[in-house]
Protein backbone atom coordinates (compact mmCIF):
# COMPACT_ATOMS: atom_id res chain seq x y z
CA UNK A 1 0.00 0.00 0.00
CA UNK A 2 1.16 3.51 -0.72
CA UNK A 3 1.90 5.78 2.18
CA UNK A 4 -1.11 8.12 1.17
CA UNK A 5 -3.34 5.54 1.18
CA UNK A 6 -2.49 4.09 3.95
CA UNK A 7 -3.18 7.83 5.66
CA UNK A 8 -6.49 7.59 4.10
CA UNK A 9 -7.38 4.67 5.39
CA UNK A 10 -6.35 6.06 8.72
CA UNK A 11 -9.03 9.27 8.05
CA UNK A 12 -6.75 11.57 6.50
CA UNK A 13 -8.35 12.58 3.16
CA UNK A 14 -6.10 12.90 0.12
CA UNK A 15 -6.24 16.78 0.27
CA UNK A 16 -5.30 16.99 3.66
CA UNK A 17 -2.38 14.59 3.17
CA UNK A 18 -1.17 16.81 0.45
CA UNK A 19 -1.58 20.52 2.00
CA UNK A 20 1.14 18.35 5.28
CA UNK A 21 3.01 17.35 2.39
CA UNK A 22 3.79 20.90 0.79
CA UNK A 23 4.18 22.14 4.77
CA UNK A 24 6.32 19.51 5.32
CA UNK A 25 8.65 19.91 2.47
CA UNK A 26 9.30 23.26 3.16
CA UNK A 27 10.75 22.12 6.27
CA UNK A 28 14.10 20.27 5.36
CA UNK A 29 16.25 22.58 6.13
CA UNK A 30 15.00 23.23 9.72
CA UNK A 31 14.57 19.89 10.75
CA UNK A 32 18.38 19.40 9.28
CA UNK A 33 19.65 21.75 12.09
CA UNK A 34 16.98 20.50 14.70
CA UNK A 35 19.13 16.82 14.32
CA UNK A 36 22.40 18.52 14.41
CA UNK A 37 21.11 19.98 17.86
CA UNK A 38 20.39 16.39 19.09
CA UNK A 39 23.26 14.74 18.08
CA UNK A 40 25.35 17.22 20.11
CA UNK A 41 22.79 16.76 23.07
CA UNK A 42 22.89 12.56 22.06
CA UNK A 43 27.05 13.23 22.71
CA UNK A 44 26.64 14.87 25.89
CA UNK A 45 24.26 12.30 27.52
CA UNK A 46 26.29 9.46 26.40
CA UNK A 47 29.74 11.43 27.67
CA UNK A 48 28.17 11.77 31.36
CA UNK A 49 27.23 8.00 31.45
CA UNK A 50 30.50 6.74 30.08
CA UNK A 51 32.11 9.36 32.90
CA UNK A 52 30.50 7.84 35.79
CA UNK A 53 30.68 4.37 34.16
CA UNK A 54 27.07 3.08 34.28
CA UNK A 55 26.90 -0.20 34.11
CA UNK A 56 23.75 -2.40 34.83
CA UNK A 57 24.53 -3.08 38.48
CA UNK A 58 22.73 0.45 38.54
CA UNK A 59 19.54 -0.34 36.56
CA UNK A 60 18.74 -2.66 39.97
CA UNK A 61 15.83 -1.70 42.43
CA UNK A 62 16.15 -0.94 45.87
CA UNK A 63 13.01 -1.16 48.59
CA UNK A 64 12.20 0.06 51.90
CA UNK A 65 14.68 2.85 53.11
CA UNK A 66 16.58 3.13 49.86
CA UNK A 67 20.22 3.30 51.62
CA UNK A 68 23.28 3.12 48.97
CA UNK A 69 21.15 2.84 46.19
CA UNK A 70 24.18 2.95 43.46
CA UNK A 71 21.72 3.51 40.33
CA UNK A 72 20.12 6.63 42.24
CA UNK A 73 23.00 7.88 43.53
CA UNK A 74 24.72 7.94 39.92
CA UNK A 75 21.81 9.26 37.91
CA UNK A 76 22.22 11.89 39.77
CA UNK A 77 25.95 12.13 39.26
CA UNK A 78 24.99 11.64 35.58
CA UNK A 79 22.20 14.32 35.45
CA UNK A 80 24.70 16.86 37.30
CA UNK A 81 27.36 16.28 35.20
CA UNK A 82 24.72 16.69 31.42
CA UNK A 83 23.46 20.13 33.04
CA UNK A 84 27.21 20.87 34.28
CA UNK A 85 25.99 21.57 37.29
CA UNK A 86 27.05 20.55 40.85
CA UNK A 87 24.14 19.05 42.53
CA UNK A 88 20.80 17.25 41.28
CA UNK A 89 18.40 15.43 43.34
CA UNK A 90 16.11 13.06 40.33
CA UNK A 91 13.53 10.50 41.93
CA UNK A 92 10.63 8.76 41.36
CA UNK A 93 9.29 9.95 44.61
CA UNK A 94 9.30 13.79 42.67
CA UNK A 95 5.56 13.26 41.84
CA UNK A 96 5.62 15.50 38.94
CA UNK A 97 7.14 19.86 37.98
CA UNK A 98 4.78 21.61 40.39
CA UNK A 99 6.20 19.44 43.03
CA UNK A 100 9.81 19.35 42.36
CA UNK A 101 8.84 23.15 41.99
CA UNK A 102 7.37 23.47 44.89
CA UNK A 103 10.20 21.30 47.05
CA UNK A 104 12.54 24.02 45.56
CA UNK A 105 11.40 26.76 46.65
CA UNK A 106 10.05 25.83 49.87
CA UNK A 107 13.61 24.24 50.50
CA UNK A 108 15.50 27.18 50.03
CA UNK A 109 13.22 29.95 51.41
CA UNK A 110 12.22 30.57 55.21
CA UNK A 111 9.63 32.82 56.91
CA UNK A 112 10.09 36.42 56.34
CA UNK A 113 11.81 35.79 52.98
CA UNK A 114 10.63 37.07 49.70
CA UNK A 115 10.04 35.28 46.23
CA UNK A 116 10.49 37.24 43.33
CA UNK A 117 9.09 36.16 39.83
CA UNK A 118 11.06 38.38 37.13
CA UNK A 119 9.16 36.91 33.83
CA UNK A 120 5.27 37.53 35.05
CA UNK A 121 3.37 35.21 36.26
CA UNK A 122 4.40 31.74 36.91
CA UNK A 123 2.81 28.55 35.72
CA UNK A 124 -1.06 27.66 36.91
CA UNK A 125 -0.11 24.76 39.49
CA UNK A 126 2.22 27.42 40.87
CA UNK A 127 0.07 29.77 42.09
CA UNK A 128 -1.26 27.61 44.61
CA UNK A 129 2.50 26.67 45.93
CA UNK A 130 3.30 30.12 45.92
CA UNK A 131 -0.10 31.58 47.66
CA UNK A 132 -1.14 33.83 44.34
CA UNK A 133 -4.13 31.98 45.37
CA UNK A 134 -4.64 31.04 48.82
CA UNK A 135 -4.27 27.48 49.41
CA UNK A 136 -3.84 24.99 52.07
CA UNK A 137 0.24 24.64 52.83
CA UNK A 138 0.78 27.61 50.25
CA UNK A 139 4.06 29.47 50.80
CA UNK A 140 1.93 32.81 51.61
CA UNK A 141 0.81 30.52 54.72
CA UNK A 142 4.24 29.85 55.67
CA UNK A 143 5.00 33.85 55.69
CA UNK A 144 7.25 33.83 52.47
CA UNK A 145 5.70 36.75 50.59
CA UNK A 146 5.71 37.18 46.93
CA UNK A 147 6.21 39.86 44.26
CA UNK A 148 6.22 39.76 40.46
CA UNK A 149 7.30 41.55 37.89
CA UNK A 150 5.69 40.86 34.50
CA UNK A 151 7.57 40.99 31.12
CA UNK A 152 7.57 43.90 29.06
CA UNK A 153 5.17 43.98 25.78
CA UNK A 154 8.02 42.79 23.74
CA UNK A 155 8.35 39.93 25.98
CA UNK A 156 11.43 41.34 27.36
CA UNK A 157 12.78 41.73 30.88
CA UNK A 158 11.70 44.65 32.60
CA UNK A 159 15.21 45.72 34.10
CA UNK A 160 13.80 48.68 35.74
CA UNK A 161 11.21 47.32 37.03
CA UNK A 162 13.24 43.78 38.48
CA UNK A 163 15.38 46.67 39.96
CA UNK A 164 12.91 48.37 42.15
CA UNK A 165 11.38 44.73 42.86
CA UNK A 166 14.65 43.70 44.50
CA UNK A 167 14.75 44.62 48.23
CA UNK A 168 17.00 42.82 51.23
CA UNK A 169 13.88 40.52 51.41
CA UNK A 170 14.58 38.78 48.13
CA UNK A 171 15.68 35.86 48.75
CA UNK A 172 14.83 33.77 45.68
CA UNK A 173 14.05 34.77 41.78
CA UNK A 174 11.94 32.69 39.88
CA UNK A 175 12.47 32.18 36.38
CA UNK A 176 10.18 30.59 33.88
CA UNK A 177 11.54 29.43 30.28
CA UNK A 178 8.33 28.19 29.09
CA UNK A 179 5.59 30.12 28.04
CA UNK A 180 2.96 27.65 30.02
CA UNK A 181 -0.40 28.52 29.66
CA UNK A 182 0.42 31.95 28.44
CA UNK A 183 0.86 33.34 24.68
CA UNK A 184 4.36 34.94 25.51
CA UNK A 185 6.99 34.18 23.76
CA UNK A 186 9.29 31.42 25.44
CA UNK A 187 12.87 32.49 26.73
CA UNK A 188 16.13 31.65 25.32
CA UNK A 189 18.81 30.66 27.64
CA UNK A 190 20.87 33.18 26.50
CA UNK A 191 17.95 35.99 27.50
CA UNK A 192 17.85 33.63 30.69
CA UNK A 193 21.52 34.22 31.59
CA UNK A 194 21.68 38.08 30.95
CA UNK A 195 18.45 37.95 33.42
CA UNK A 196 20.55 35.91 35.87
CA UNK A 197 23.19 38.00 35.77
CA UNK A 198 21.30 40.90 36.08
CA UNK A 199 19.74 39.70 39.60
CA UNK A 200 23.25 38.72 40.34
CA UNK A 201 24.99 42.15 39.74
CA UNK A 202 22.69 43.63 42.39
CA UNK A 203 22.36 41.31 45.25
CA UNK A 204 25.07 37.81 44.57
CA UNK A 205 23.24 36.11 47.30
CA UNK A 206 19.69 35.96 45.42
CA UNK A 207 18.65 32.43 44.13
CA UNK A 208 18.28 32.20 40.97
CA UNK A 209 15.62 29.29 39.99
CA UNK A 210 14.90 28.58 36.49
CA UNK A 211 11.15 26.41 35.56
CA UNK A 212 12.26 24.52 32.59
CA UNK A 213 9.96 22.19 32.01
CA UNK A 214 9.66 21.56 28.04
CA UNK A 215 12.98 23.20 27.69
CA UNK A 216 15.09 20.84 28.15
CA UNK A 217 17.67 19.37 25.33
CA UNK A 218 16.18 21.63 22.74
CA UNK A 219 19.01 24.29 23.18
CA UNK A 220 22.78 22.99 23.49
CA UNK A 221 23.19 24.83 26.26
CA UNK A 222 20.82 24.69 29.94
CA UNK A 223 19.92 27.04 32.48
CA UNK A 224 22.43 25.91 34.57
CA UNK A 225 25.17 26.68 32.30
CA UNK A 226 24.27 30.30 32.54
CA UNK A 227 24.17 30.33 36.00
CA UNK A 228 21.21 29.41 37.61
CA UNK A 229 21.40 28.07 41.19
CA UNK A 230 18.21 25.26 40.85
CA UNK A 231 16.97 24.43 37.31
CA UNK A 232 14.02 22.27 37.78
CA UNK A 233 11.94 20.14 35.77
CA UNK A 234 9.74 16.47 35.12
CA UNK A 235 10.35 13.69 34.33
CA UNK A 236 7.22 13.29 32.39
CA UNK A 237 8.31 15.93 29.71
CA UNK A 238 11.44 16.11 27.48
CA UNK A 239 14.12 14.61 29.97
CA UNK A 240 12.55 11.22 31.11
CA UNK A 241 12.49 10.47 27.30
CA UNK A 242 9.10 8.91 27.26
CA UNK A 243 10.46 5.87 29.21
CA UNK A 244 10.55 7.54 32.80
CA UNK A 245 7.11 6.22 34.24
CA UNK A 246 6.83 9.34 37.12
CA UNK A 247 9.40 11.73 38.46
CA UNK A 248 11.41 14.89 38.31
CA UNK A 249 14.68 16.69 38.50
CA UNK A 250 16.43 19.60 40.45
CA UNK A 251 19.90 20.26 39.80
CA UNK A 252 22.40 23.23 40.44
CA UNK A 253 24.33 24.50 43.21
CA UNK A 254 25.42 21.97 45.97
CA UNK A 255 24.10 23.83 48.72
CA UNK A 256 20.79 24.82 47.39
CA UNK A 257 20.08 20.96 46.18
CA UNK A 258 20.88 19.51 49.49
CA UNK A 259 18.04 22.00 50.59
CA UNK A 260 16.00 20.11 48.57
CA UNK A 261 16.89 16.85 49.72
CA UNK A 262 15.94 17.65 52.96
CA UNK A 263 12.93 19.08 52.15
CA UNK A 264 12.06 16.05 49.81
CA UNK A 265 13.07 13.74 52.35
CA UNK A 266 13.36 14.71 55.82
CA UNK A 267 15.86 17.17 57.47
CA UNK A 268 18.64 14.56 59.10
CA UNK A 269 17.94 11.95 56.42
CA UNK A 270 17.98 13.87 52.69
CA UNK A 271 19.55 12.26 49.88
CA UNK A 272 20.51 8.96 51.79
CA UNK A 273 16.95 7.72 51.59
CA UNK A 274 14.91 7.20 48.63
CA UNK A 275 14.20 4.06 47.01
CA UNK A 276 13.85 3.18 43.34
CA UNK A 277 11.65 -0.17 43.50
CA UNK A 278 13.12 -0.77 40.18
CA UNK A 279 12.63 2.52 37.68
CA UNK A 280 16.38 3.05 37.49
CA UNK A 281 16.57 1.46 33.95
CA UNK A 282 13.95 3.64 32.22
CA UNK A 283 15.40 6.98 34.11
CA UNK A 284 18.83 6.20 32.45
CA UNK A 285 17.09 4.43 29.17
CA UNK A 286 14.82 7.76 28.69
CA UNK A 287 17.77 10.24 29.62
CA UNK A 288 19.61 8.56 26.75
CA UNK A 289 16.85 8.68 24.72
CA UNK A 290 15.84 12.54 25.40
CA UNK A 291 17.66 14.28 23.10
CA UNK A 292 16.29 12.47 20.34
CA UNK A 293 12.79 12.31 21.23
CA UNK A 294 12.73 16.20 22.24
CA UNK A 295 13.97 16.84 18.52
CA UNK A 296 11.21 14.65 17.25
CA UNK A 297 8.68 16.75 19.64
CA UNK A 298 10.11 20.09 18.20
CA UNK A 299 9.73 18.69 14.68
CA UNK A 300 6.19 18.32 15.70
CA UNK A 301 6.11 21.73 16.94
CA UNK A 302 7.10 23.40 14.30
CA UNK A 303 4.83 21.58 11.48
CA UNK A 304 2.32 22.04 13.03
CA UNK A 305 3.19 26.11 13.39
CA UNK A 306 3.53 26.06 9.41
CA UNK A 307 0.29 24.23 8.75
CA UNK A 308 -1.90 26.41 11.20
CA UNK A 309 -0.40 29.65 10.28
CA UNK A 310 -0.68 29.53 6.65
CA UNK A 311 -4.28 28.51 7.80
CA UNK A 312 -4.89 32.48 9.16
CA UNK A 313 -4.97 31.11 12.95
CA UNK A 314 -2.62 32.76 15.13
CA UNK A 315 0.53 30.44 16.21
CA UNK A 316 3.20 30.94 19.00
CA UNK A 317 6.09 30.55 18.32
CA UNK A 318 5.43 31.48 14.27
CA UNK A 319 6.76 29.39 11.74
CA UNK A 320 9.70 30.96 11.48
CA UNK A 321 11.09 31.63 14.70
CA UNK A 322 14.00 29.86 17.07
CA UNK A 323 12.75 27.68 19.59
CA UNK A 324 13.37 27.46 23.10
CA UNK A 325 10.93 24.38 24.12
CA UNK A 326 8.64 22.15 23.00
CA UNK A 327 5.39 24.03 23.17
CA UNK A 328 2.96 24.96 20.72
CA UNK A 329 -0.03 27.18 21.00
CA UNK A 330 -2.84 27.59 18.00
CA UNK A 331 -5.02 30.23 18.67
CA UNK A 332 -8.43 29.61 17.30
CA UNK A 333 -10.88 31.91 19.19
CA UNK A 334 -13.50 29.66 19.90
CA UNK A 335 -14.35 26.84 22.49
CA UNK A 336 -15.43 24.43 19.03
CA UNK A 337 -11.88 25.04 17.62
CA UNK A 338 -9.78 23.99 20.93
CA UNK A 339 -12.39 20.84 21.28
CA UNK A 340 -11.68 19.64 17.71
CA UNK A 341 -8.02 20.02 17.48
CA UNK A 342 -7.77 18.23 20.95
CA UNK A 343 -9.96 15.48 19.33
CA UNK A 344 -7.84 15.01 16.63
CA UNK A 345 -4.71 14.56 18.72
CA UNK A 346 -6.78 11.62 20.84
CA UNK A 347 -7.54 9.92 17.94
CA UNK A 348 -4.12 9.45 16.25
CA UNK A 349 -3.36 7.97 19.87
CA UNK A 350 -1.48 4.52 19.82
CA UNK A 351 -3.49 4.50 23.66
CA UNK A 352 -7.02 5.06 24.35
CA UNK A 353 -7.33 6.56 20.33
CA UNK A 354 -11.29 5.57 21.00
CA UNK A 355 -12.16 8.17 23.91
CA UNK A 356 -13.06 11.36 22.78
CA UNK A 357 -12.08 13.96 25.20
CA UNK A 358 -14.10 17.10 26.94
CA UNK A 359 -14.09 20.10 28.90
CA UNK A 360 -13.34 19.54 32.69
CA UNK A 361 -12.36 21.34 36.34
CA UNK A 362 -9.05 20.06 36.76
CA UNK A 363 -6.81 20.50 39.94
CA UNK A 364 -4.68 23.50 40.14
CA UNK A 365 -6.30 25.17 37.02
CA UNK A 366 -9.14 27.71 37.30
CA UNK A 367 -11.24 27.10 34.15
CA UNK A 368 -12.43 24.26 33.25
CA UNK A 369 -9.65 22.38 30.77
CA UNK A 370 -9.47 19.63 27.69
CA UNK A 371 -7.04 17.16 27.37
CA UNK A 372 -5.87 14.90 25.23
CA UNK A 373 -3.87 12.38 25.74
CA UNK A 374 -3.21 9.07 24.82
CA UNK A 375 -0.22 8.11 26.22
CA UNK A 376 1.83 5.24 27.40
CA UNK A 377 2.41 7.28 30.61
CA UNK A 378 -0.42 8.81 31.96
CA UNK A 379 -0.29 12.18 31.49
CA UNK A 380 2.96 12.29 29.83
CA UNK A 381 3.59 15.30 28.07
CA UNK A 382 6.36 14.70 25.81
CA UNK A 383 4.06 11.72 24.35
CA UNK A 384 1.62 13.76 21.89
CA UNK A 385 -0.93 15.87 23.77
CA UNK A 386 -2.82 19.00 23.85
CA UNK A 387 -4.93 20.57 26.27
CA UNK A 388 -6.35 23.62 26.22
CA UNK A 389 -8.15 25.72 29.52
CA UNK A 390 -11.49 26.76 27.87
CA UNK A 391 -11.48 30.77 28.45
CA UNK A 392 -10.56 33.64 25.94
CA UNK A 393 -8.64 33.56 23.62
CA UNK A 394 -9.19 30.03 22.93
CA UNK A 395 -5.78 28.54 22.65
CA UNK A 396 -4.64 25.15 22.51
CA UNK A 397 -1.20 24.00 24.02
CA UNK A 398 0.37 21.55 21.89
CA UNK A 399 3.22 19.13 22.58
CA UNK A 400 5.31 16.01 22.29
CA UNK A 401 5.23 13.56 20.86
CA UNK A 402 7.59 10.87 21.17
CA UNK A 403 8.53 10.23 17.64
CA UNK A 404 7.93 12.98 14.44
CA UNK A 405 5.79 10.69 12.40
CA UNK A 406 3.54 10.42 15.01
CA UNK A 407 3.66 14.04 16.14
CA UNK A 408 3.22 14.17 12.15
CA UNK A 409 0.00 12.02 12.21
CA UNK A 410 -1.50 13.79 14.90
CA UNK A 411 -1.77 17.09 13.83
CA UNK A 412 -2.95 16.02 10.39
CA UNK A 413 -5.57 14.23 12.29
CA UNK A 414 -6.48 17.32 14.20
CA UNK A 415 -6.84 19.21 10.90
CA UNK A 416 -8.66 16.53 9.63
CA UNK A 417 -11.13 17.21 12.24
CA UNK A 418 -11.41 20.85 12.24
CA UNK A 419 -11.72 20.36 8.47
CA UNK A 420 -14.72 17.65 9.05
CA UNK A 421 -16.54 20.28 11.20
CA UNK A 422 -16.40 23.08 8.40
CA UNK A 423 -14.24 25.43 10.85
CA UNK A 424 -11.34 25.50 8.52
CA UNK A 425 -10.91 24.22 4.89
CA UNK A 426 -7.18 23.59 3.02
CA UNK A 427 -6.06 25.71 0.15
C1 LIG B 1 4.27 21.28 33.14
C2 LIG B 1 4.80 22.48 33.76
C3 LIG B 1 4.84 22.64 35.14
C4 LIG B 1 4.22 21.67 36.09
O1 LIG B 1 4.52 20.37 35.86
P1 LIG B 1 3.50 19.19 36.25
O2 LIG B 1 4.32 18.00 35.98
O3 LIG B 1 2.32 19.31 35.35
O4 LIG B 1 3.16 19.35 37.67
C5 LIG B 1 5.41 23.78 35.63
N1 LIG B 1 5.89 24.73 34.82
C6 LIG B 1 5.85 24.62 33.49
C7 LIG B 1 6.40 25.72 32.64
C8 LIG B 1 5.31 23.50 32.92
O5 LIG B 1 5.27 23.40 31.60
Amino acid sequence: MKLENLYQKMGIEKKVYAYGQKIEEALKERFAAIDKTAEYNQLKVIDAMQKHRVSDIHFAGTSGYGYNDLGRDTLELVYAEAFHAESALVRPQIACGTHALCIALSANLRPGDELLAISGKPYDTLEEVIGIRPSCGSLAEYGVTYRQVDLLADDSFDWEGIKRAITPKTKMVHIQRSKGYQTRKTLSVLEIGAAISYVKSIRPEIICMVDNCYGEFVERIEPSDVGADLCVGSLIKNPGGGLAPSGGYIVGKEACVEHCAYRLTSPGLGKEVGATFGVMQSFYQGFFLAPTVTAGALKGAIFAANLYEQLGFSVVPDGQESRHDIIQSITFGTPEGVIAFCKGIQAAAPVDSFVVPSPAPMPGYDSDVIMAAGAFVQGSSIELSADGPIKPPYAVYFQGGLTYEHAKFGILKSLQQLVKEGITNVP
